[in-house]
């Protein structure tokens, strides 16, 4: 055997670098199910049928092109359990003079391959992944020399090196940003329709798959009863399709909202076959663009969603390749509460968290806004340990890889570096909450209130956040306004609501 070429369960893309000069007379291919994938966060069962079922349709379609798969199921006998494991048993099985593969995604796996590469004493030849629009290192010549970084200049370089959205040199429409006409919320009688989700039905791949779940990993979190994600090439192609032409347009001017009871809205459900490389985020860019000029789609949505992908989503892969493996241990805010026990049941009182977590177990899905201003929000206002957040997002969603999932938690949500990723801590009242989303109706607390039995939990921890980081909140400009408001609160109203945040500490880190 010439080559071995590694397949991971996020490098599903037959135009890989991996493949550039693969000869199916002298190479083959390598690709395991393996147990610590699973269970090195507790996934959750959608995010583990979503790459499972991927990984072996992907596997089928190599093998319909002639091509050799050593593939090894989780319930194979003699399973290591391991990724390291299984390759080394493969290497020392068939012998390859060398190993391929695109760069992976994921730091903990990229060490481990390495080292059994080393142990193995196989050359191991590294390939840049074409997937993405930047390299790590276009990333890093950006960050070069600059004392914060910010995703705008970084979108505005891309945007003019790949001509996207681009009139004779400049942005389209005349402006790089259309933020300001993309933050409506639906108003009180709510989006007036209900939303389909993905609605792709299990076949006989994917039904085995739910079932070796089901028995294998039955205590995990979350459900597969209305498991319907695309799981290949065709599936997602067909799923890009239907959000240009039913959601794209109006994408933009509701991409912050939400709404009790509808988990998709006019969001593109694309995330996970992005990831696990079903799509090419070039040709989904392309169809937005597309739908632009030929008048089907506004700019201002079509430039927000296109600032999803060759904005942030290149974004946040430098910065994790550039600060990793550091940037895991982050914790700027000291924090150091346990993820209430709930987030894995939904079982709490809280509407619009019970929501939120509800809709995840069942679908594995959240909308951006939802996982920040929700399920992100609560523990950074509780004051959460970063880690185990990190964890539970890593376990929960079909669309979470480590290079993308770890930034936006860290960074993004719980500020735990400190502003590397975002300018300020992104913190608000159950006010917030009530606006873009009218979860509050439901709920037994009051958004308006700080304490008291009705106090909305957000409300209180938020005034709580704003006492415990003053000193260094009020050294950051872009929250100068938040922090003078704490001025207005009498010795009494802290010292309630310090007694409030307490109390609210010891419930949730109380099992559930
Ligand atoms: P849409 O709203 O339709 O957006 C279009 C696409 O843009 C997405 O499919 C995604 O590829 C990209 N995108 C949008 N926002 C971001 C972002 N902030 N960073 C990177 N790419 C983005 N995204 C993941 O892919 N995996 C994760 O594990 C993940 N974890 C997150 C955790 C937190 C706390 C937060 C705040 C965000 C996280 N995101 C993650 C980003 C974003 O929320 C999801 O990409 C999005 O909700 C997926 O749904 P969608 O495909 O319908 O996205
Ligand atoms: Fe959420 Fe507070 Fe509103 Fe209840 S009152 S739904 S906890 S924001």
């Amino acid at each position: 055997l010439r080559s071995l070429v590694i397949v991971l369960g996020d490098q599903l893309d037959h135009d890989a670098a991996a493949f550039d000069d693969f000869d199916a007379a002298q190479d083959a291919v390598w690709m395991a199910e393996v147990a610590e994938e699973s269970e090195h966060v507790w996934s959750s069962k959608p995010r583990i049928a979503m790459f499972l079922s991927a990984m072996r349709h992907f596997a089928a379609e190599l093998r319909a092109r002639g091509v050799t798969v050593h593939y090894t199921r989780l319930d194979d006998a003699g399973n290591a359990g391991s990724l390291a494991g299984e390759l080394a048993a493969a290497i020392v099985r068939l012998r390859p003079a060398q190993l391929v593969m695109t760069a992976p995604g994921d730091y903990r796996v990229w060490q481990s391959i390495k080292r059994v590469a080393r142990e193995q004493d196989r050359p191991l030849d590294v390939r840049d992944d074409r997937h993405f629009y930047a390299t790590v290192r276009d990333f890093a010549a950006h960050a070069k020399g600059r004392k914060q970084l910010r995703l705008e200049y970084f979108y505005r370089e891309l945007r003019e090196k790949h001509g996207v959205l681009m009139r004779d040199g400049k942005p389209a429409g005349g402006q790089w940003n259309f933020d300001a006409d993309n933050r409506q919320d639906f108003g009180k009688d709510g989006p007036g329709r209900h939303f389909p989700g993905p609605d792709f039905v299990p076949d006989a791949i994917t039904r085995d798959v739910i079932a070796l779940i089901e028995s294998r990993f039955a205590a995990h979190p979350g459900s597969l009863q209305s498991f319907a994600w695309p799981v290949t090439r065709d599936q997602a192609l067909e799923a890009l399709q239907r959000f240009i032409d039913e959601r794209l347009p109006k994408f933009g001017p509701y991409q912050d909202a939400m709404w009790k009871g509808e988990p998709w809205l006019y969001h593109s459900l694309l995330a996970a076959a992005l990831n696990l490389k079903l799509l090419n985020p070039r040709e989904v860019v392309a169809a937005a663009e597309r739908a632009y000029e030929q008048g089907h789609a506004p700019l201002e949505s079509v430039e927000g969603f296109i600032r999803q992908i060759i904005g942030w989503r290149e974004y946040v892969r430098g910065i994790y390749w550039t600060r990793m493996p550091d940037y895991l241990e982050s914790n700027a805010l000291n924090a150091t509460e346990p993820l209430p026990a709930w987030y894995w049941t939904g079982d709490t009182d809280m509407a619009c968290l019970r929501d939120a977590i509800t809709q995840t177990l069942t679908h594995g899905y959240a909308h951006h806004i939802q996982r920040l201003m929700v399920t992100g929000l609560y523990p950074l206002l509780l004051g959460v340990a970063p880690r185990q957040v990190h964890e539970w997002y890593l376990a929960v969603y079909v669309d979470a890889v480590e290079w993308v999932e770890l930034p936006n938690v860290l960074g993004m949500s719980q500020y735990a570096d400190g502003g590397l990723m975002a300018s300020k801590p992104y913190v608000a009242t159950g006010k917030y909450i009530e606006r873009m989303g009218h979860y509050c109706k439901g709920c037994r607390y009051k958004p308006a209130l700080k304490t008291g039995e009705q106090a909305c939990p957000f409300t209180t921890l938020y005034w709580d956040f704003l006492m415990r980081h003053e000193a260094l909140l009020s050294r950051n400009q872009r929250m100068a306004l938040q922090v003078k408001n704490l001025a207005r609160l009498s010795d009494e109203e802290r010292a309630a609501i310090r007694a409030q945040a307490t109390a609210i500490r010891a419930s949730s880190s109380a099992p559930s």
